[in-house]
């Protein structure tokens, strides 16, 4: 990978072997393989030990994890709050493992519509609650850096699943209790409708 990278420096106009450039392929290298460590995380090694078995039926919710994922369209970033709620059947996961599980998704090249879709079939097929939700609120580089389309370089996107697709009050009352922040439409991850194409 760091010759990848000493190729783009030079693609940049830039002089590779300039001092202050000179370990930066071995630093985006490190960085590149952390930001993508997702695709080598084993979710039920992440998960280990931690599904327990209740008798409880009961919201369970984890808001405002942060997370940092990395665009598959132009390799920028996009970042913001995750907020995922569930309604146990009869098994619940551990709560630190929540934003261990945001993490596996999001660090891998991702749409912001996907990452959260994976976060919920996930918990989904996990522990089969009687429904689940996950809501993203990101800003994509992509294009604010680019200067595209102010206005939709914040976006919020949804999976409602089970109870919180069929049940308004259970909708509801999850939406509440996460308070977005205002005006922003929420947008319903399924279609493929993606954030920062279009534009190219
Ligand atoms: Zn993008």
């Amino acid at each position: 990978m760091q010759d990848l990278i000493r190729r783009l420096l030079a693609e940049f106009g830039e002089d590779p072997s300039r001092e202050g450039l000179v370990d930066t392929p071995k630093r985006v290298e490190k960085a590149y393989r952390f930001l993508t460590s997702g695709y080598e995380a084993d979710i039920d090694r992440v998960l280990n030990n931690a599904l327990f078995s209740v008798d409880y039926n009961e919201m369970v919710i984890v808001k405002d994890i942060d997370f940092y994922s990395l665009c598959e369209h132009h390799l920028l970033p996009f970042f913001g709050k995750c907020h995922v709620a569930y309604i146990p059947s009869n098994k619940v996961i551990g709560l630190s493992k929540i934003p261990r599980l945001v993490d596996v998704f999001a660090r891998r090249l991702q749409v912001q519509e996907r990452l959260t879709n994976q976060i919920a079939d996930t918990i989904r097929d996990k522990i089969a609650p009687l429904g689940v939700a996950v809501v993203m609120e990101a800003s994509h580089l992509c294009m604010s850096m680019r200067g595209v389309e102010k206005q939709n370089s914040f976006c919020v996107t949804s999976a409602m699943q089970g109870a919180f697709r069929d049940n308004a009050r259970t909708r509801m009352e999850f939406l509440e209790l996460i308070k977005l922040r205002s005006g922003t439409p929420l947008r319903d991850a399924s279609p493929a409708g993606l954030a920062c194409v279009g534009d190219d």
